[in-house]
């Protein structure tokens, strides 16, 4: 059954719907209400004078009617309740007069004054409370559409569904938990008949949305159990740690245990599907370098894939620095290579002459056709969810996958999100590191800042400079960096070169930006978040972040982590006129599993994956911190019910559907 072809849904709530993204009679009857209103029944003794009541009875006497003037007027009856008669009077319903007729019965909210024994009403609804408290549910809404049409429109569609609605949870554990059908709970949600229903009935659906996250997940891990890569390596270890000696610095014991753990992998005749996470600055890119030299003694070639153009660049020069000395086959393939460059590049991916390929995404599509590709690593990868997950494995060859995280995700819950890969965490940062010092100041103190600013610059070390916005915004009083590349100038201008790059430039000027501010032929570089993810710049030891109340703690995190990246004394400085509590957390931690800790208790999972989270990993009604037992008991379910030999309809739709994503 489509959407309009539900009573009461025509064109213009068509329209409406769909703006909130409800486009589908599943996605209707899933819009669940963001929360509740509880109506409490009052009583007239115990309510105080002046308190806000809400109480139902009978009309007992015709509804008078009195105008003002235009625009106002004002309707007084007597209404017999439990607790005696008491006064209503409302302004400004004069259409409701014929349907409060003597005899009807119902309930008023609004304010008691004792003395008067009167009821001045905010509220009329025509009906009873019929327990002694109303649940009423609350929707996300769009202008145009009330909350009571939502409701209407949802309940519309739970009675004409005559097909039982889809339903994930297996009936063995339908009955082990006693849960009610789909469409009771359902419905129960949406018209509440108390908190204690509504509590199961809330269980019930968090229960499904997890089991089905959680049989794809455990389904992805039993997967790459079975599959063998057919990858028969050889790999001369002595030749690894030749090339492990060789580097400008000693690798940090957890990068030691990562790259011993990734080659292990890599020989194994599994397909290897790890993670590995560090807290940024921790030194995973060197540990992924290793992994593709290692794949390349074996004969095999590498893709690396990162976020961005930028980070792209910057690894793929990274690359022909560490391998300056060796003979490997090196190519980056970004959105403005030019077509020429590229097809020699898909021609020389193809017959095997290139055996390291870094870039964007494009490098796992459709066209691009590998001579036998060995290994695929994806850099700062926690936004990936678990259909692109799928997807990468199903491609026709079976190379072995190593994703890089910075978002530390508490252990716990890596353990459930991540449950179908291997997980490995650097934890040691690089040795003679100093702690970033961190302070939270005010715009009232932006002399202050301009002053350390200056100290630094005079020491010949480089600054990043961070806003939110691009350009001016009527709408807004944030701060923006065209504004700040004007201040910054008249500030420093004279001694020092600024410049500024963001995500609405064309990313070959983005690009030679950076290379100057690497070079640093650039001393202060201000920009949006763009330079969020990767970058690395050494010598750049002071980020200063304006309007800092309005990032989460982790992305916080992640661009402190652009400083800090050598031996000098680095600093971050976060400027911010409220929420100054919050911020001072950074003040007093540097360990990112800390704070990303911290922002969970702060604001649920809602920020552990940045905004722009993959679409599957966000939950329509479960919260993965508040049901974090519900999900640990999905996660067990899930698995014994993928293991159960039997298969019925329900596990074949599962399964297709992370399939054919
Ligand atoms: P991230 O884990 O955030 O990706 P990077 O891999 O970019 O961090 O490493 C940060 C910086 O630390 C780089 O400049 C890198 O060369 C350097 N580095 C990595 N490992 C070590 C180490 N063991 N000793 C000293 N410096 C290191
Ligand atoms: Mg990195």
């Amino acid at each position: 059954m489509a959407l309009k072809d539900i009573k009461g849904v025509g064109p213009r709530a068509l329209t409406l719907l769909s703006k909130i993204g409800i486009n589908t009679v599943d996605d209707l009857v899933t819009h669940y209400p963001f929360r509740y209103e509880f109506l409490v029944r009052g009583n007239l003794a115990e309510t105080n004078d002046g308190d806000h009541i809400i109480i139902d009875g009978k009309i007992e006497s015709s509804p008078i009617l009195v105008r003002f003037k235009a625009g106002l007027n004002k309707m007084n009856f007597r209404l017999v309740t439990n607790s005696g008669v008491v006064g209503v009077s409302i302004f400004n319903r004069a259409f409701l007069k014929s349907q409060l007729t003597v005899g009807t019965i119902v309930t008023v909210i609004g304010k008691f004054d004792k003395s008067k024994n009167v009821i001045t009403a905010s509220e009329i609804k025509m009906e009873s409370l019929s327990n002694k408290v109303k649940i009423e549910p609350v929707y996300h809404l769009t202008s145009g559409l009330t909350n009571k049409n939502m409701a209407l429109y949802i309940n519309m569609a739970l009675l004409s569904q005559s097909k039982e609605i889809h339903d994930s949870i297996p009936i063995k554990y339908q009955e082990k938990y006693n849960f009610s059908n789909k469409r009771t709970a359902l419905n129960i949600v949406h018209n509440p008949p108390s908190k204690e229903k509504l509590k199961e009935a809330m269980i019930r659906l968090k229960y499904e949305e997890l089991f089905e996250f959680m049989f794809k997940i455990n389904y992805l891990k039993e997967e790459n159990k079975k599959t063998n890569s057919g990858i028969i390596r050889d790999i001369d270890d002595s030749k690894v740690n030749e090339f492990i000696s060789h580097l400008p610095f000693e690798l940090t014991k957890d990068q030691v245990d990562a790259v011993n753990t990734i080659i292990k992998d890599l020989k194994s005749p599994n397909r290897m599907n790890r993670l590995l996470q560090g807290d940024v600055g921790s030194g995973k890119t060197i540990v992924s370098f290793i992994a593709m030299y290692a794949n390349y003694l074996s004969g095999y070639q590498s893709a690396l894939m990162a976020p961005t153009e930028i980070l792209a660049t910057q690894h793929f020069s990274n690359l022909k620095d560490i391998f300056a000395n060796y003979n490997l086959n090196m190519a980056l393939l970004t959105g403005s290579t030019p077509k020429k460059e590229k097809d020699l590049i898909y021609e020389d991916l193809k017959n095997g002459d290139i055996d390291i390929i870094v870039g964007t995404h494009a490098l796992i599509q459709d066209d691009v056709i590998y001579n036998n590709l060995g290994l695929v690593i994806t850099d700062e990868q926690h936004r990936f969810g678990v259909n692109q997950r799928a997807n990468l494995q199903n491609k026709g060859q079976k190379p072995d996958t190593l994703y890089m995280s910075a978002t530390p995700i508490p252990r716990t819950y890596a353990l459930t999100i991540y449950g179908d890969m291997d997980v490995s965490t650097i934890k040691t940062r690089p040795k003679g590191r100093k702690r970033i010092k961190t302070i939270v100041k005010t715009n009232k103190e932006i002399k202050d800042v301009l002053e350390l600013m200056y100290e630094e610059l005079k020491q010949n070390h480089q600054i990043y400079v961070i806003a939110p916005l691009i350009e001016e915004s009527e709408n807004s009083d944030l701060t923006n960096v065209n504004d700040l590349k004007e201040k910054m100038t008249l500030a420093f201008g004279s001694k020092y070169k600024i410049d500024l790059v963001h995500g609405k430039m064309a990313s070959a000027a983005k690009e030679l930006i950076m290379r100057e501010f690497l070079q640093n032929k650039v001393q202060i570089l201000i920009s949006t978040t763009v330079i969020e993810v990767g970058v690395d710049v050494p010598n750049a030891t002071m980020m200063v972040i304006f309007n800092a109340e309005r990032f989460g703690l982790s992305t916080l995190h992640q661009l402190r982590g652009r400083v800090g990246r050598s031996k000098l004394q680095s600093s971050c400085i976060l400027i911010s006129d409220n929420d100054t509590k919050r911020l001072e957390i950074m003040e007093h931690t540097n360990d990112g599993f800390e704070i990303s800790e911290e922002d969970f208790k702060l604001r649920g999972h809602g920020d552990l994956f940045g905004t722009k989270q993959s679409g599957d990993m966000t939950f329509k009604i479960a919260d993965l911190k508040r049901d974090y037992k519900i999900l640990l008991q999905a996660r067990e379910d899930s698995l014994e019910y993928l293991l159960n030999k039997e298969s019925d309809a329900n596990k074949i739709k599962l399964i297709s559907s992370i399939i054919h994503s």
